[in-house]
C-alpha cells in the first residue's frame, strides 16, 4: 500500500508517520532525508542539490524529481511507501503520479490531517520549552503550575523564535495556497481520507489506523 500524509505545519504529520512506520511494513520516504543522504554520499544529484543549498536557494523540483525516481526504483519500496509532507504543490503531485506510473505503482490513499488554523496557532504559539530538561508545555493546553517556570526542574521556560504568530501565519497561508489544489487533485481520484487532527495524538492515530485497516 502506498500512502501520502498531508497536513499543515504542527498538525502532527511526524508523529502519525512514525507510528504508521512502526506498525506497518512501509518505507518512509522523506524528501528532506533523501536530499541530506544524497548530499552526504556525493551522488550527482546530491552535488547538484548542494549547489542550490550553498547559495541559500530552494532545491528545484527537477532535482527532487531525480531523487524520488532513484529512491522509488529500489526494491524495498515494493511493500509500500509513506510520503510525509510531499507533494506540496499540484505540479509535484502530477509529477509524482508520472513517476509512479513508469514504475507500475500508484498512490492508494491520501490522509489529510485536518485542523483549524486557530487551533494550530494556539498549539504552536502556546508552546513553551524548558531549556534545562527539555520538557514541553503549552500555555493553553498544558500550562506549567507557575507561569514561565518548569514544574520538573524549576528552569525558566522559553519560546522558540519560529513559534511566533506572524511567521506561523505566513507558513499557514503558503500551506493552504499550495496544498488545497493537491487535495482537490487527489479528491478527483476519490482516495482522500480526512482525519480530525484537533483530537489527542492517540485519537488521531486510532482514526488513521481504522482507515488503514480498511485498506489492507
Ligand atoms: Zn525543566
Amino acid at each position: 500500500m502506498n500512502l501520502l500524509i498531508i497536513g499543515a505545519p504542527g498538525a502532527g504529520k511526524g508523529t502519525v508517520s512514525d507510528r504508521i512506520i512502526n506498525d506497518y511494513e512501509l518505507v518512509h520516504v522523506s524528501t528532506g532525508d533523501m536530499l541530506r543522504e544524497a548530499v552526504k554520499n556525493g551522488t550527482p544529484v546530491g552535488l547538484q542539490a548542494q549547489g542550490y543549498m550553498n547559495r541559500g536557494e530552494l532545491v528545484p523540483d527537477e532535482v527532487i524529481h531525480d531523487i524520488i525516481v532513484e529512491r522509488l526504483s529500489r526494491d524495498d519500496v515494493d511493500a509500500g511507501f509513506l510520503f510525509d509532507g510531499y507533494p506540496r504543490t499540484k505540479n509535484q503531485a502530477v509529477d509524482l503520479d508520472e513517476i509512479l506510473k513508469q514504475l507500475d505503482k500508484k498512490v492508494d490513499c491520501v490522509i489529510d490531517l485536518d485542523i483549524d488554523d486557530e487551533d494550530l496557532i494556539k498549539r504552536i504559539t502556546g508552546r513553551r520549552l524548558c531549556p534545562d530538561c527539555g520538557e514541553i508545555y503549552n500555555i493553553y493546553y498544558k500550562p506549567s503550575k507557575t507561569e514561565g517556570i518548569c514544574d520538573k526542574c524549576g528552569g525558566t521556560l522559553i519560546q522558540r523564535k519560529d513559534d511566533n504568530p506572524d511567521s506561523l501565519k505566513v507558513r499557514l497561508e503558503e500551506y493552504h495556497k499550495n496544498t488545497q489544489p493537491v487535495i482537490e487533485y487527489y479528491e478527483k481520484m476519490d482516495i482522500v481520507r480526512h482525519v480530525d487532527a484537533s483530537m489527542s495524538k492517540d485519537e488521531v492515530y486510532d482514526s488513521v489506523k481504522n482507515i488503514l485497516e480498511g485498506l489492507y
